[in-house]
């Protein structure tokens, strides 16, 4: 008997199961109503849906809009810009499946009054660039949550889920989810007959150019903490690319976006002495990736490729030149309002360093590498396609169903499906819980069963850091270091250092190799020993506890992945030095792995890239 043993456990049944309430959650729990009428629909979520998730500040631009209705792009055309900036590795059933119906979601955020912009002369949406319209969106996240919330049976706000349940019937079949409210301690059994992940992607894996004073500031969101990843791969789901971690080009200190600038406000890059600076790489990535270098946009990693190399020939820093654009007024309101509508800290970190992007061009920066699924990077969960589109090899099952039975996915979660954005990863919540609704129709009366003995094992697991923590603490008499347990900010820095020097981080420039692989692997392997003897204080640092486990896991697997991919297919992204080029003859392929929780191994192999748009 532990001491917290007495704790309050809640049982919440449902036929759907959302976890996370960000954009893929609420178009999971949106969309399952629509054709689940009479189903228990709950979704669960760490933070509250209001506010929660990567758009929880707003957005200044959708980012991922075809247009069809004007013809102004074609699902086909999405595909084939994704499968460019991936150097040429992209689920194109899955991106397809979202792009051909991304339009209609757009549509219902403005029908529930997300304020979007219009060109006044022709009354369309106005463009930032061929797939980016511009909205005023510092409410975008309240308005796509309120619709979610009135379709939901039951939104639990303030639970983190920990640990998915399996069926107790039925060998790799999902049943469930644990978790605990992040306010009052209680246990949550929640037990499901399908579920949908859709918790999004992974900060703080890497150690950020931003600690100390401003550690926190990261560019994508703090509080993603990796459980779309860790969850599906501790119950054995395939995961996908997870190698494909990525670095973001961005305002420096306040990773405030970019794409605005450069594509509305049309302003330029140039290195410290005023000079144009991609163009002196070009030779030197042909010698990296060939022809990648030649297509049209530039991958983005090629962009990043060119900066870091500049940077290292000492030419830096990299600077945006807004001088210019910023003398017309409207350009000037346009380049303000990007960053109070959606990363208002870039405003004050300029105006904390006598930064007037009028009069002073401010400096770029390349960000650590986080891992996402759903942003201009593609790692996740592998998943089954749709059933029109999909070649044989990847349907199993129902679309966005992983590897697991009944374990569905969206969003960052959902691997090989770059470039879907928010309004693409909404679209794809609302794919996955369409197919998770059939699934449950077709399942009849053999629903899945959860196990007590599974579940009362859970809890004494997840509150475990309360009991090291006030064991623990008898041994100090001053200070926070113990000799009987970490405590999750010590576990985190540890991660980071890890990741950073081994696994290709800033600091490494992005640099690893089979050597610093491994040793880093075994080193990880140290920390995930020691998380066993976590001590968190109250529940605020439980829940820290529990998002490292989920960091270290994922890490785990982005090393694994990143060993596994013999070959330098980003360059900008991270670099192989042991092979520093892209080597299309045995890499064109996706790198599959899966993760046995018994033995701790982890299995990889290779999966064919379909290519199905010409
Ligand atoms: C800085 C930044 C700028 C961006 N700019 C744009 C842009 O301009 N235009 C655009 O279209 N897109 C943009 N995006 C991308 C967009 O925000 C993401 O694609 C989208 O939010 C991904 O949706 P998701 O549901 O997968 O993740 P999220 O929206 O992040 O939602 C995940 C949810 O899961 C919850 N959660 C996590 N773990 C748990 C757990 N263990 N238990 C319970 N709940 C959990 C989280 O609290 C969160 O609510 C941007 C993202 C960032 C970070």
């Amino acid at each position: 008997m532990g001491l917290f043993s007495g704790r309050k456990t809640h049982f919440v049944d449902s036929d759907v199961l959302v976890i996370g309430g960000g954009m893929a959650g609420c178009g999971a729990t949106y969309e399952a109503r629509h054709w689940g009428r009479d189903l228990k629909i709950v979704c669960v979520e760490k933070a509250n849906i209001e506010r929660s998730g990567a758009v929880a500040q707003g957005l200044y631009a959708i980012n991922c809009y075809m247009g069809m209705q004007w013809d102004e792009n074609q699902p086909e055309d999405h595909v084939r810009y994704a499968r460019n900036d991936l150097m040429g590795l992209v689920r194109e059933d899955l991106g397809y499946d979202i792009a051909r119906h991304v339009d209609s979601s757009v549509h219902k955020f403005e029908e529930w009054g997300l304020p979007m912009m219009k060109d006044p002369e022709t009354g369309r949406y106005l463009r930032e660039g061929k797939w980016q319209i511009m909205i005023h969106g510092e409410s975008y996240k309240p308005i796509v949550a309120e619709a979610a919330r009135k379709a939901a049976t039951e939104v639990y706000n303030r639970i983190m889920v920990t640990h998915l349940l399996m069926d107790k019937g039925k060998e790799g079949r999902v049943a469930g989810a644990v978790g605990f409210n992040v306010r009052t301690g209680d246990f949550y059994v929640f037990r499901a007959k399908a579920v949908i992940v859709a918790a999004g992607g992974a900060s703080h894996i890497y150690k950020p150019r931003a600690v100390g004073e401003g550690m926190g500031r990261t560019w994508y969101a703090p509080w993603s903490s990796a459980s779309a990843y860790a969850l599906p791969i501790e119950v054995g789901a395939k995961m996908t690319q997870m190698e494909n971690r990525i670095v973001l080009t961005r305002f420096k200190d306040g990773y405030g976006p970019v794409g605005a600038y450069f594509l509305h406000l049309k302003t330029y890059t140039e290195n410290a002495y005023g000079d144009e600076y991609e163009s002196t790489w070009y030779e030197n990535t042909k010698e990296l990736v060939g022809d990648y270098i030649d297509r049209h946009p530039v991958p983005t990693c090629l962009r990043n490729h060119a900066f870091l190399e500049e940077m290292k020939a000492g030419r830096g820093p990299i600077r945006m030149v807004t001088k210019e654009a910023f003398q017309d007024p409207h350009k000037e309101t346009v380049g303000w309002e990007n960053f109070l509508g959606m990363t208002i800290g870039q405003a004050v970190v300029w105006a904390s360093q006598d930064i007037d992007p009028k009069h002073t061009n401010p400096e770029l920066t390349t960000s650590e590498p986080y891992v996402m699924g759903s942003h201009a990077t593609c790692s996740g969960a592998w998943a089954s396609g749709p059933e029109d589109y999909a070649p044989d090899e990847y349907q199993w099952g129902y679309n966005r169903m992983m590897t697991v039975d009944g374990l569905f996915g969206a969003g960052d979660t959902i691997g090989g499906t770059a470039h879907k954005f928010s309004s693409g990863s909404y679209t794809e919540g609302r794919i996955a819980a369409k197919a998770a609704v059939n699934y449950i129709n077709d399942m009849g009366k053999d629903a899945p069963q959860v196990s007590e003995a599974e579940y009362e094992n859970l809890k004494k697991e997840v509150f475990k850091p309360l009991e090291n923590y006030e064991v623990g603490r008898n041994e100090i008499v001053g200070g926070t270091v113990s000799p009987s347990y970490l405590l999750p900010m010590h576990g985190l820095q540890r991660l980071e250092k890890i990741m950073d020097e081994y696994v290709g981080g800033i600091s490494a420039h992005y640099m690893t190799n089979e050597p610093l692989l491994t040793r880093g692997l075994h080193l990880l392997g140290t920390l995930k020993e020691d998380l066993d003897h976590l001590g968190a204080e109250d529940l605020h640092q439980l829940q820290r506890a529990w998002e490292l486990q989920h960091r270290v896991l994922a890490s785990e697997s982005v090393a694994q992945h990143t060993l596994f991919r013999k070959e330098t297919r980003w360059p900008g992204y991270y670099y192989r030095g042991d092979h520093m080029k892209l080597d299309d003859n045995d890499w064109h392929c996706f790198t599959l792995s899966q993760y046995h929780k018994e033995t701790g191994e982890w299995e990889l192999e290779k999966a064919p890239v379909y290519h199905i748009v010409d």
